[in-house]
């Protein structure tokens, strides 16, 4: 047994909040960051008597992801009660769908690693509202809970995977794009820390070479892309482990402890819940037209992946290029709209990838508060030899900061490289005549000393000289005796 190779399989359920305004069967506020409870009504706290309206916009944006998915739409979906009890769900359960959810049977491409894409298969995506939160006292409070139903009834779409993963990088891959997509629709900002996001990770491990599928543990709390990965690798080197000492991995739900780095278990299968799920009486049978699905399949904008192959085709981009520049959607508008203004795309995308990123904080999901014609303006000054490329990447991070025309900063600071010729020469003499023992040096031979002068010219002209002029000026008034 101890030379055995084990492969993992790994199936994820991922959960999305949807950016809406209202939540998912009540008029109540979905805002973030409220006193507590204040978003609430008798709808989402679950008094006797009241009734659910389904939010049209919720529909809307989980058929946008579903088809981003390439899942098939349901023309008639059932939501379905999940019972139990937890004090931060009011009515006792969860309105959810089960046997017959929104979409299926779609799909997500990651890379394979081999320079191809493997599809990763996804089973099924349904609607669901948010439960409440609970806030544990700490300090003087610890032992007191508080209950918050501001969340409570915030709309969330469930996107469950085929075990088609294999390793903890794969997970990262598929949940990376999975959200770069679902932030690209704008139907949920993606943020795996502030939980609009989250990720259980199911996890199993078999023999290489066989096809049956092992018993899996759950793993849930993991808070970022990174601790999925980690909690993953983990969870399997575990169950390799056990395995080998003889063991059976037992069906459980484990929590990740990010400090420890350890899986920690919460529940085993004989506490796991029977949900007794029926059929929501309250709610009519959610039945779409297909006309309606077309017309939201139709206004879909271009997703990342279609972006990069685009790049790579029509503009020669280099694949890395092209997979960085399409990774936010703000990033991917800005340098389109620079290269309207700019045809010279790798010359565009240097100064986007480089520059821009930098400034926005690698991220980049946040606007840019540039315009594409400032950009622009910048990379040509640089071309035409107005500023040094030092200089244009001073430039357009004061324009970045400040929102200033770049031609304006240009002129207010005096930034314009000197090219003027005797401007240049009374600034070669001055430092020719100051270290006459280097100018010795170089006329005997030491042509490396060239950057030395080249230097204190720069230094001189505060960065200003213009960097081609002056090394030939240099070289010419080096020579002379
Ligand atoms: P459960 O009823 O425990 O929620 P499901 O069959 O609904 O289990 O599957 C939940 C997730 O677990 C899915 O993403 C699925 O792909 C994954 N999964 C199912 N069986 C396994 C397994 N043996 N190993 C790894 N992942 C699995
Ligand atoms: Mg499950
Ligand atoms: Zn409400």
């Amino acid at each position: 047994m101890s030379g055995q190779e084990f492969e993992a399989v790994i199936g994820l359920e991922v959960h999305a909040q949807l950016l809406t305004d209202s939540k998912i069967f009540c008029g109540c506020s979905t805002r973030f960051g409220e006193k507590p409870n204040r978003h609430t009504c008798p709808v989402c706290l679950g008094m006797p008597g009241v009734l659910p309206v389904l939010n049209r916009r919720v529909v809307e944006y989980a058929v946008m992801a579903a088809s981003a998915l390439r899942c098939e739409i349901s023309s008639r979906s059932i939501f379905a009660r999940k019972n139990y009890f937890y004090p931060d769900l009011p009515k006792g359960y969860q309105i959810s769908q089960y046997e017959l959810p929104l979409a299926s049977r779609g799909r997500l491409e990651i890379p394979d690693g081999k320079g191809g894409r493997k599809k990763i298969g996804i089973t099924r995506i349904h609607l669901e509202e948010d439960a409440g939160k609970l806030i544990h006292g700490e300090g003087p409070e610890a032992g007191v809970s508080y209950v918050d139903f501001n969340r409570t009834g915030v709309p969330l779409i469930e996107i469950v995977s085929e075990p088609d993963l294999r390793t903890p990088e794969e997970a990262g891959e598929y949940l990376r794009r999975l959200a770069a997509i679902l932030v690209y629709l704008e139907v949920c900002d993606g943020k795996m820390e502030e939980g609009s996001l989250r990720c259980d990770a199911n996890v199993s491990i078999r023999s290489v070479g066989d096809s049956g599928l092992g018993v899996k543990t759950e793993v849930k709390n993991m808070n970022s892309f990174r601790n999925v990965e980690r909690a993953l690798k983990r969870e399997i080197e575990r169950q390799i482990d056990l395995v080998r000492a003889g063991k059976r991995v037992v069906q459980e739900t484990l929590l990740w402890d990010p400090d420890r780095e350890v899986t920690v278990p919460m529940r085993s299968k004989e506490e796991a819940h029977d949900y007794r799920y029926f059929p929501e009486p309250d709610l009519l049978p959610l039945i779409l037209e297909e006309s309606w699905i077309g017309e939201i399949a139709g206004s879909i904008p271009e997703l990342p992946v279609q972006k990069a192959d685009r790049y790579v085709r029509e503009l020669g981009l280099p694949e890395y290029d092209a997979g960085v520049l399409v990774a936010a959607r703000p990033v991917a508008e800005f340098f389109e709209a620079c290269l309207v203004l700019h045809p010279d795309a790798k010359k565009v995308s240097n100064w986007v990838m480089g520059e821009i990123l930098r400034l926005s904080g690698e991220g980049g999901d946040a606007d840019i508060p540039m315009s594409p014609k400032a950009m622009v303006k910048i990379i040509r000054m640089v071309e035409q030899g107005t500023v040094s490329g030092l200089m244009g990447k001073k430039i357009l991070e004061e324009s970045y900061r400040s929102g200033k025309d770049p031609e304006k900063i240009v002129e207010e600071q005096g930034l314009a490289q000197v090219s003027d010729e005797s401007e240049l020469v009374g600034m070669i003499a001055e430092v020719l005549e100051a270290n006459p023992s280097e100018v010795e040096r170089y006329r005997s031979g030491e042509e490396k000393l060239l950057q030395f002068f080249v230097g204190q010219v720069m230094r001189k002209s505060k960065g200003k000289a213009n960097p081609k002029r002056l090394p030939e000026l240099l070289k010419a008034h080096l020579s002379e005796r």
